[in-house]
């Protein structure tokens, strides 16, 4: 479903990825760790574009991402992505921020968008608050939108970026809740996160990141159980 070969990429002189390699199949779930500043971020923006590359090759459900022919837009409206801060549209109700791209991007008609926002919405548990505006909503509540928005498109994968890290910690649990039965339901998913517990409970893999190199790629439990590189080794006993 997502294949990256030998990405590199330069923010002017400073390599920010050196060669990374990985292949997420689908139904697959995929954590990404590593220290701040390794890159993660960065690697997993170059999967639906949001990040351009200047070497290597990124294919996602068989479109080439750094293309000049392949229309991002498009591509995008069919990866899910979730960041740290929600980003939901603040003048816009719930459902109607579950509804502007389906209806904008998608060319739905409005009812079947609506229908599919409350579809969603009920999925996250969060039907009684359709009309209210964004800031009415907790931390963990507005979380949960993002990722019903984000299922709205009817994604082929799905895409997180630290989703639980700017969280009250009373709240991370209903986010990876959500997260762990989409990975159940065998939504591909690359995951960046310190979630550990997550990451034991769901991930098909780790990938373990330092200074722009995929450093270690491994099966959760090798990783876990006998992690390979010093480096990785060191950040498990730090957050473990
Ligand atoms: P992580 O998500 O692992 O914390 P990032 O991918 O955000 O790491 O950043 C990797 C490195 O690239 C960091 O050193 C960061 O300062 C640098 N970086 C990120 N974005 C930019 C940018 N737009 N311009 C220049 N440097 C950047
Ligand atoms: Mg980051």
């Amino acid at each position: 479903m997502i294949s990256l070969k030998n990405v590199s990429k330069w923010y002017g002189h400073f390599q920010v990825l050196t060669d990374c390699s990985t292949i997420v199949q689908k139904g697959e779930v995929v954590v990404v760790c590593g220290p701040s500043g390794s890159g993660k971020s960065t690697l997993i923006k170059t999967v639906n574009g949001l990040e351009p590359v200047q070497k290597g090759e990124i294919e996602v459900n068989g479109t080439q991402v750094n293309s000049k022919r392949t229309n991002l837009a498009q591509l995008r409206a069919h990866v899910g992505m979730v960041f740290q801060h929600f980003e939901l549209f603040p003048h816009l109700t719930i459902i109607e921020n579950l509804t502007l791209a389906q209806v904008k991007v998608l060319k739905r008609g409005k009812a079947e968008a609506r229908q599919k926002g409350e579809k969603l919405l009920e999925r996250v548990g969060l039907t009684a608050h359709a009309s209210k505006y964004p800031a009415q909503l907790s931390g963990g509540q507005q979380q949960r939108v993002a990722i019903a928005r984000a299922l709205c498109m009817d994604p082929v994968a799905m895409l997180f970026d630290e989703p639980t890290s700017a969280l009250d910690p009373e709240m991370i649990n209903e986010v990876l809740d959500v997260m762990v039965e989409l990975a159940q339901e065998g939504m591909t998913m690359m995951v960046v996160t310190h979630e550990m517990g997550f990451a034991r409970k769901v991930a098909n893999r780790v990938i373990f990141m330092d200074e722009g190199k995929i450093v270690e790629d491994a099966p959760k439990d090798a990783f876990f159980d006998n992690p390979k590189s010093p480096r990785a080794r060191d950040f498990l006993d730090k957050i473990l």
